[in-house]
């Protein structure tokens, strides 16, 4: 009796393990036969939580733009889940370097980019072997799984592979099936590329799973990817340039976790590289972001991608299939865990000691300006659970942004204080100092981002520790009072003031503007100072509601006046003040253009201006009708010249020279202006260098490197009296992205390179690339006949994050006219 109890007690967890449908048996087909779309995913995730109640706790953490669910999985043994919550708070006792934790926190990320869709299939069969035949694993390990980061772009691929692919799938590498069109599934549903924005947090899948990510702030974070299709495998040690923040461990326990991949693979005889392309450098990465939070971030590289298909022959002739991208993404994520298991004392020591008190150069960042951007700044933080605080009365002395030298700065109740005595002072090293140290010039991404620039701020950085009240930022109170006056005045220098103006736009208000500065009622203005006056709009019957609306949803002060009679300046009826009204806008999609930069522009305008847009496509584009359109926008592409032929051109130019305005971004730029007499912009040509120099082949990287910009920052001046200019200083920084050139235009060039400011201020230029861009144009605007054309050679709107450009592109499409 006894023993058959026994006996039953024993077979009652094998019959568990016995009945857990593996993903196979549950989606009814092979795993890798068929892509398994997002909602089936989620399906297998729910059923596994369903059956495994005691080892698993599954969270919908938010939804995508499509309203596709993201979730989240947490699994270990039982007794670890019934602690789980105890588990977790010992853990984050160690960011006060506290605590006596005895479990490792493993976080693996899958499917970031869409299309690189081996991913998620592998994350199945990883938590169900986490669940059979290497449960032993998770008996100090606590495994956090989102097994899709990406959803709407995933299902972007999947569907469009399922439409396309041939039955029983094609190898043959120039088959429709492994050319995914332009709308390709990499990015999420704006075209942003999500592994780009950890630190910006542009994008609802970032901002939701940021949340998630800091209630753990894993030990070891790893974030699964693919490559071009004849690639190796990828996998830790990651490649130079590491950023000086990266402590001794995280660089030796990335190797730690290479070796043990390592001998899988060359049991198997499976190809990998390691050390090489993928860099830590970024912060914006799911590698480096994690590791600026004192985790073991890392990127695996499979070869396949949105090319690869079910099954692709490779360029040596073998048949690469989904079967073997599964196989190797499986491989290294349980020997991640496994890895993690065997190091957990380890993990949990060098953790704690990575938050122990940094001895960075600067102590604290003292950031002053527009209260607009200070808020902005401030909400970025929060996100990041970064802590800050406002100034007292005192003057601090450090390196100053705007000079690049030694200087001063009043801290006051309206400053911000940014301390690096916090726990998150390693990532606020690594956002806000002046410039990275750059150990390798060669890297896979942009060189510089420091948030004073990003933000247009005035900024010291202090080797001190600066006084600072333990209050919050106090923004100036809302004091707009609606009530029937002759007019109403607003300023002009946010991207807040933009969003207030495009919702007074929207409700079909009428809106005045200032070409001139004037002061009335005793205050001065500037130009771009919005008039919004009762006889423009008596159309509308609820005016008084609509205008208080837009002011308290965008906590913007209006100033009412009684009189258009101005003290100095033009009066309300001049020509100087223009009227704008509810604009038409396009922007064009498509091949000629690049799918990260017309996201930026189709986001911008619904998830941050909060305003209209026609999306055309290339494919009809010769029988859209622009007469409907007041603008249209060309954004960055390398498609235009077979794009632009003469018809296209000339039916655009056309349009301008009816008053239509043409905004020209990035590659649009030469596409529309190269070889045309009508346009006065011109390119910047640079003397062949006619010296024959031989050098060995070795170095020809280093040589090229020479000619490129890595994403790097300009001071600018600016001509603040040109409409594209308002609400600007008169200095800006730019985020340069590349080298090519324009010659400043004679009347309207609104923000350009002065002589003797071709050295970036931080990030890499190379020697040859300075030389192109000295004295050239940033941003600039060019009548012709009744219309205009704006230029825009940097892009105010990359990934999002360059606050202190959006007012440019709003300047490009309310001020210029
Ligand atoms: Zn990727």
């Amino acid at each position: 009796m006894k023993l058959t109890l026994r006996i039953a007690l024993l077979l009652i967890p094998i019959l568990g393990l016995a009945q857990l449908k593996s993903p196979s048996e549950f989606l009814g087909y092979e795993l890798g036969t068929q892509f398994t779309r997002h909602h089936e995913v989620v399906d297998y995730y729910q059923y596994l939580a369903e059956a495994e109640p005691n080892r698993m706790k599954l969270i919908e953490y938010g939804k995508t733009n499509e309203r596709r669910p993201l979730i989240l999985v947490t699994i270990s043994t039982e007794e670890n889940m019934q602690n789980l919550e105890q588990i977790r708070e010992e853990h984050m006792k160690g960011l006060n370097g506290e605590g006596s934790p005895n479990k490792a926190i493993v976080w693996l990320s899958y499917n970031v980019h869409g299309n690189e869709s081996v991913s998620t299939e592998a994350s199945m069969q990883t938590i169900y072997d986490l669940f059979t035949s290497k449960s032993k694993y998770l008996e100090d390990i606590v495994v956090l799984i989102d097994p899709c980061i990406n959803p709407d772009g995933r299902d972007r691929y999947v569907n469009w592979y399922n439409q396309f692919k041939n039955a029983p799938n094609q190898v043959d590498p120039q088959s429709k099936e492994h050319h995914e069109n332009w709308w390709s599934g990499r990015s999420n549903h704006y075209m942003f590329d999500l592994n780009r924005d950890w630190a910006w947090l542009t994008q609802v899948e970032s901002q939701q799973r940021l949340k998630q990510f800091n209630k753990w702030l894993p030990h070891v974070h790893v974030d699964f990817h693919e490559q071009g299709v004849d690639n190796p495998y990828f996998f830790a040690p990651a490649a130079e340039p590491f950023h000086e923040v990266i402590t001794d461990f995280q660089r030796e326990f990335q190797e730690t976790i290479g070796k043990n991949h390592a001998k899988y693979f060359d049991e198997n005889g499976w190809f990998y590289f390691t050390k090489e392309v993928f860099d830590l450098l970024y912060p914006s990465y799911g590698d480096t972001y994690p590791t600026y939070n004192g985790g073991i971030g890392m990127t695996y590289e499979q070869g396949g991608s949105g090319r690869a298909g079910l099954g692709i022959i490779t360029s040596i002739g073998d048949t690469l299939t989904l079967k073997d991208r599964i196989a190797h993404h499986h491989t290294t994520g349980l020997s991640t865990v496994e890895v993690a298991a065997n190091n957990v004392a380890k993990l949990n020591d060098e953790f704690k000691k990575f938050y122990l008190n940094k001895d960075y150069k600067y102590n604290s960042y003292v950031l002053n300006g527009n209260p607009d951007k200070i808020e902005a700044l401030a909400d970025l933080l929060n996100k990041h659970e970064i802590e800050f605080q406002a100034g007292t009365n005192v003057t601090v002395k450090g390196y100053n942004y705007n000079t690049g030298k030694t200087g001063t700065i009043k801290s006051t109740e309206k400053s911000l204080v940014i301390s690096t005595n916090q726990p998150k002072s390693t990532l606020v090293k690594v956002l806000f100092e002046p410039s990275a140290k750059l150990s390798d010039s060669v890297t896979y991404d942009i060189t510089a981002w420091s948030l004073p620039y990003a933000y247009g701020l005035d900024a010291i950085a202090s080797e001190s520790s600066v006084s600072k009240t333990s209050n919050s930022i106090t923004q100036p109170e809302l004091k707009s009072t609606v009530a029937n006056s002759y007019a109403y005045l607003a300023d002009w220098n946010s991207m807040k003031d933009a969003k207030f103006l495009a919702e007074l736009l929207r409700n079909n208000v009428r809106v005045r503007y200032a070409h001139k500065p004037f002061t009335l009622d005793g205050i001065s203005h500037e130009r771009g100072t919005l008039i919004i006056t009762k006889s423009d709009n008596k159309h509308l019957k609820d005016f008084n509601d609509i205008l208080k609306n837009a002011s308290i949803n965008n906590s913007k002060n209006v100033i009412s006046t009684n009189t258009g009679f101005v003290e100095s300046g033009k009066d309300f009826g001049s020509g100087y003040v223009d009227i704008i009204q509810n604009l038409k806008i396009a922007v064009l999609s498509g091949e000629p253009t690049s799918t990260l930069r017309f996201g930026e522009i189709w986001n911008f305008f619904e998830q941050q201006l909060d305003y209209p847009i026609s999306v055309l496509d290339e494919g009809y584009f010769g029988r859209v009708d622009l007469s409907k359109y007041d603008i249209l926008i060309l954004p960055d592409g390398r498609g235009y010249n077979s794009f632009l032929n003469s018809y296209t051109k000339e039916k655009i130019k056309d349009w301008v020279k009816r008053g239509g305005k043409l905004i020209a971004m990035g590659g649009a730029i030469d596409g529309i202006t190269a070889k045309d007499e009508d346009f006065k912009l011109s390119e910047k040509e640079m003397e062949k260098d006619s010296s024959t120099t031989i050098e060995s082949f070795e170095v020809s990287e280093r040589e090229q490197i020479k000619s490129a910009i890595t994403g790097a920052i300009f001071k600018a001046t600016v001509d603040n009296t040109n409409p594209l200019a308002y609400g600007y200083d008169d200095t800006y920084f730019t985020l340069k992205l590349g080298a090519r050139s324009y010659n400043y235009l004679e009347n309207g060039s609104a923000v350009y390179l002065s002589k003797g400011n071709n050295e970036p201020v931080s990030g890499f230029a190379g020697s040859e690339a300075k030389k192109k861009i000295a004295e050239t144009l940033i941003y600039g605007t060019e009548q012709m006949g009744r219309g205009q054309i704006i230029y825009m050679v940097d892009n105010p709107l990359f990934r999002g994050f360059w606050e202190n450009g959006k007012l440019f592109f709003a300047n490009a499409l309310f001020m210029v006219k």
